[in-house]
């Protein structure tokens, strides 16, 4: 589907920039590279099939009085559980204020008090009031409204709607563009975009796992996209898990935000027992991790889990979080009065595409001197893929180490956007001159993967067996599954969505250690020689799986 505005923007037939997703990352760095061309390619409707919308909470910011860039640093490697990267963390959070202003800018509605000034609320493991909002729970929904109009009211802007990206096409340490299939990937035929620069803004992994509160197209193919591309890929196994999505059956499964704790909510099971604080002093509020594995334990025990919000938030409930409302009384669970049915659910991934500050990426096999491991980067220079940036939900820039800290990652997202705009603004790699056909091979049947039978399988073993819980044992038959898998289904969208699970399944055998969102029933505790990020390329990984797939019992 194109829109309206499909307009001339190419060189000698090849697209100035391409970003690819049409988030908040991908609306943003569009928006601050204007008037420069951009074409943005995304797989849904913008405003749709994007977990930006979904963002119920809000975006933290150091702006209240009394708050600090130090503060809101300490609060986030201190949710990070040791690997936060504490410079890049600095930069994010010195330029969070101004991005806000950009937004407001951009016309979003974020909530004032009597006297104007921004309303900023505060979150578990937030130190001080620091979360902009909208009307309660409709930051995300705003955010993307604003955003939205203000694309199309950009003439440099286009926006080229239902094309799945499936290919990066590299030459040397070279991106030179992208390949896509119309239709919602529907199209037997694909379309080559060949580009100057090209954006990654794909989003994030939930919808790899049976339970997400994420869209289906957070499905993993930016990081598979890019592994195979020759990117490093850091931080796989940190997937955050939020313990409160709404047991109805829906999938994705609605949040119930963590404001409501925040509130006052408190988590009991069907005896009507409160369970949090045996496991935690802080009860709900403590970090989400620890909080998933215990409804997640209540879960498994056949007790079963719910938010009970009926005296903290009680008939205020409507107004103050109509969203989550809407979603219980669709359900027939009305929350003013009953406790509501919650499971954990994929919500978040810490790991990526490994950018730096300016959001470029790092490349496979092409290093100035030394080596990339699985342990760190070792070598004089880390080199770059020319062409190809990344931003938002897709990238591991360090800052949210093993664990994000709520609402930092739409703060993320505006940050690195941003810089990313203006890195490209100075530092275009030479166009290639070569413009491709229109048909860019690989055609094969329209077949939906995301419904075929070894997604759902793939999304079940991700539960099972790479979940909140993780063993050696069950991180293995992982491994060889997605193995069986990926042999059996040869395509390419198929491809990319198998190598981020692979990726994710090997960085979490690897960490022999208990840390953040990475949680190993058979190695409890945090390990001192852990304390450190991992890097992995896709050869790596591969060499790892063979090696499990041929030594291991099934
Ligand atoms: C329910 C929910 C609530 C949340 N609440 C908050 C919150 O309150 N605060 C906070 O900071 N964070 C929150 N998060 C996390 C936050 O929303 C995301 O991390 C952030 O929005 C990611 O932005 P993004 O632009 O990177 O990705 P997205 O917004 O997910 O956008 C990705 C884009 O890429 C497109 N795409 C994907 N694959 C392809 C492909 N192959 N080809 C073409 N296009 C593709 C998608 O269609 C979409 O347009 C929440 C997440 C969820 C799911």
């Amino acid at each position: 589907m194109l829109t309206d505005h499909f307009r001339p923007q190419s060189f000698n037939g090849i697209d100035d920039i391409v970003i690819v997703g049409g988030g908040l990352a991908g609306l943003f760095c569009a928006l601050k590279l204007a008037p420069r061309p951009v074409t943005i390619l995304a797989a849904a409707p913008i405003g749709y099939g994007a977990s930006s919308a979904w963002a119920q909470g809000g975006i933290a910011a150091a702006m209240s009085k009394g708050d600090t860039f130090d503060k809101h640093v300490a609060d986030t490697v201190a949710a990070g559980a040791g690997i936060v990267d504490e410079k890049m963390t600095r930069m994010m959070v010195a330029e969070g204020p101004a991005r806000i202003h950009d937004l407001l800018e951009f016309g979003v509605p974020f909530d004032r008090d009597l006297e104007g000034k921004l309303m900023l609320s505060r979150e578990a493991a937030h130190s001080e009031r620091r979360i902009v909002r909208v009307k309660g729970d409709m930051a995300g929904k705003s955010i993307m409204e604003a955003l939205i109009a203000a694309v199309r009211n950009t003439p440099s802007i286009r926006v080229i709607e239902g094309y799945v990206v499936e290919e990066l096409v590299r030459e040397g340490r070279f991106i030179s563009g992208v390949v896509a299939r119309p239709d919602a990937g529907q199209s037997k035929s694909r379309v080559s975009f060949p580009a100057r620069a090209v954006v990654l803004c794909s989003g994030g992994v939930g919808h790899l796992y049976a339970v997400t509160t994420n869209p289906w197209e957070a499905c993993g193919q930016g990081v598979g996209m890019a592994a195979r591309a020759g990117a490093i890929i850091a931080d796989p196994e940190f997937v955050q898990f939020h313990p409160t999505a709404i047991d109805i059956g829906k999938d994705p499964a609605p949040l119930a935000t963590e404001a409501l704790r925040g509130d006052g909510a408190i988590l009991i099971n069907a005896e009507g027992r409160r369970f949090m604080l045996d496991i935690h002093p802080d009860g709900e509020l403590a970090p989400r991790d620890i909080v998933s594995r215990g409804v997640f334990a209540e879960v498994q025990a056949g007790r079963g889990a719910f938010l009970d919000c009926t005296k903290a938030v009680g008939r205020h409930f409507p107004d103050m979080f109509p969203t989550v409302y809407a979603s219980c009384m669709a359900a027939g669970i009305d929350p003013v009065s009953q406790p509501i049915p919650v499971v954990p659910a994929v919500h978040y991934h810490m790991g990526g595409v490994l950018t730096d500050g300016e959001g470029r990426t790092s490349i496979d096999g092409l290093w100035a001197a030394g080596e990339v491991t699985s342990t760190g980067v070792h070598g004089a220079n880390r080199t770059s893929i020319d062409g190809l940036w990344a931003a938002g939900e897709v990238t591991s820039t360090g800052v949210h180490g093993a664990n994000r800290l709520a609402s930092n990652s739409l703060l993320e997202a505006v940050v690195f956007a941003a810089r990313i705009a203006e890195n490209i603004k100075g530092s275009l790699p030479a166009p290639k001159l070569t413009s491709w056909g229109d048909n860019a091979g690989e055609n094969d049947d329209p077949v939906t993967v995301e419904d075929s039978p070894p997604f759902k399988l793939l999304r079940q073993l991700m539960s099972d067996c790479v979940g909140v819980v993780r063993t050696r044992e069950s991180l293995t038959r992982a491994i060889q599954g997605i193995t069986r898998l990926e042999r059996a289904n040869k395509r390419l969208r198929f491809a990319n969505i198998a190598t981020t699970a692979k990726l994710i399944a090997v960085a979490a055998l690897q960490r022999t250690e208990s840390r953040g969102g990475h949680f190993r029933a058979d190695c409890p505790g945090e390990r001192p020689d852990w304390q450190r990020r991992t890097y992995l390329t896709l050869a790596q990984a591969e060499r790892l799986a063979v090696e499990v797939a041929e030594s291991e019992p099934a």
